[in-house]
């Protein structure tokens, strides 16, 4: 039988967590984390059965909290370590399983189903799969109060869980481990020890570990009012110059000057792409497409456009509209609105009813009045897609 089965390892006492209870069961918006996990684990129609390792005086708790989702297989004591409580819930499947196993933590109650699904197929593919979270801070080497040098965090990756493995992979995996008595921090790591490829797949920054008091904060209002409506703003201006074309809302639009800028200069594009990082809080322009960076020279900002609709979309927001103000003495731009909002849509992967653009002059004011330059405005909101 070709069957995956998810084993949602919460055998912890999170201690750290400071909540009074083993840390699958602290509640997060009502619901215990070891419940909420299990749902996210097992929507995918992919996932055929779940196995939950808890501390063994939690077991009937358990039991009542995950036999109503109907793809319980069991209920299992945890161990003294990580993989003693995996063994655990290996032990569950019997020794006839064939299939593939999805180690989760119960700590991470966000994992969605378009993760749980690529794990499983990298995993039925190569024997071994994880997410894996590229990092996004500097990485130090560190010893007794001391930074002895930078690490290279292009070749580091931060795993996440569910880890996929064919069970005949993991068996001989977890042999070798126990057998020579080591102690691993996860599953991959035992893999990689009898030097099996372990596929790594892109992981969510969504799919955050709840460790400390701050990710319980941040989880609560995730689930709670940072579940809601997003807005964020954006702005900015550009000079006109000769000798370039003018671009405007990822249109062309014909005129003797054209927007300065180290890309093709749009500002329209530059302020909505700024309205959305804002409004995911991921930053702005200048942290994803630094301007001394010489891929973006020249480069249509509707590729920039395209890769903040990317980010925005793995930190798990929908677009709900745009609405974006474009300050412009000359030339007239009323012709080509139509244009830039199905140009945007198109880029945002939205119908242009959710886009709108409005144009105004700087009535003769300032430098945009006196036609030295063009500058845009964009406000937008997003909708956060729940767990
Ligand atoms: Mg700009």
């Amino acid at each position: 039988m070709h069957e995956t089965v998810a084993i949602l390892v919460g055998a912890g006492r999170g201690e750290r967590l400071g909540a009074g209870a083993p840390k699958a069961f602290v509640p997060l918006a009502g619901e215990p984390m070891l419940a909420r996990a299990a749902r996210a684990l097992t929507a995918s129609s992919a996932v055929h059965g779940l196995v939950a390792v808890v501390p063994a005086e939690k077991s009937e708790e358990a039991r009542a909290l995950l036999g109503s989702a109907g793809k319980l297989r069991g209920v299992a004591a945890g161990g003294a370590r990580r993989q003693d409580s995996v063994q655990a819930g290996l032990a569950l499947l019997g020794g006839a399983f064939d299939g593939v196993v999805l180690v989760h933590d119960a700590a991470r109650p966000f994992v969605d189903t378009p993760l749980v699904e690529a794990v499983a197929a990298a995993a039925w593919r190569t024997g071994a799969a994880i997410p894996v979270l590229p990092l996004t801070d500097t990485v130090k080497r560190v010893s007794a109060g001391r930074v002895g040098g930078t690490v290279d965090r292009r070749e580091l990756g931060a795993a996440q869980t569910p880890q996929g493995f064919r069970m005949e992979v993991l068996r001989r995996a977890y042999a070798a481990a126990f057998g020579d008595g080591v102690e691993v921090t996860d599953e991959a790591a035992a893999v990689e020890r009898i030097g099996a490829p372990v596929e790594a797949v892109p992981g969510s920054p969504r799919n955050r570990k709840i460790t400390g008091p701050d990710d319980l904060a941040w989880a609560e209002w995730a689930l709670g009012a940072g579940g809601g409506d997003r807005v964020g703003t954006g702005f900015d201006v550009h000079r006109l110059v000769p000798g370039r074309p003018l671009m405007l809302g990822g249109v062309h639009v014909p005129h003797d000057r054209g927007l300065q800028g180290h890309s093709d200069g749009d500002c329209v594009i530059h302020a909505l792409c700024d309205a959305l990082l804002g409004a995911a809080a991921a930053g702005d322009m200048g942290q994803h497409f630094p301007s001394d960076d010489a891929r973006w020279r020249d480069a249509p900002s509707l590729v920039f456009l395209e890769r903040v609709v990317e980010v925005v979309a793995e930190r798990g927001f929908a677009i709900g509209n745009v609405d974006l103000t474009v300050i412009a003495e000359r030339p007239r731009l009323s012709a080509h609105a139509g244009a830039m909002r199905e140009a945007l849509g198109r880029a945002l992967r939205q119908p242009a009813e959710a886009v709108s653009v409005k144009l105004k002059s700087a009535d003769g004011l300032g430098a945009l009045g006196a036609g030295e330059g063009i500058a845009a405005q964009a406000a937008v909101i997003l909708k956060a897609r729940r767990a």
